[in-house]
């Protein structure tokens, strides 16, 4: 029965090393979030193209390669330009 033990062996070592890994890769995520947090980047910043207000690009609303600052001057600027 020698083979089996080897098998169970190889088993558990295979679950062992997933658990490990998942568990660095846990840490590495928090890690990285944590210094996301601490160390804002620069937010790119887009230009509304109604009424020309410049917002973080992670407020503003897109549509296509466009920006705008709300919904209603995304429907306004889509109506002008038909
Ligand atoms: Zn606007």
């Amino acid at each position: 029965m020698g083979l089996i033990r080897l098998l169970v062996y190889l088993f558990i070592g295979y679950f062992l090393w997933q658990f490990v890994k998942n568990y660095l890769r846990k840490q590495e995520l928090q890690q990285k979030r944590q210094s996301e947090r601490s160390q804002p980047g620069p937010t790119p910043v887009v230009k509304c193209e109604q009424c020309q207000l410049h917002l973080p690009q992670s407020e503003a609303i897109a549509s296509g390669s466009h920006w705008f600052c709300s919904n209603e001057h995304r429907s306004l600027w889509l109506k002008t330009r038909r």
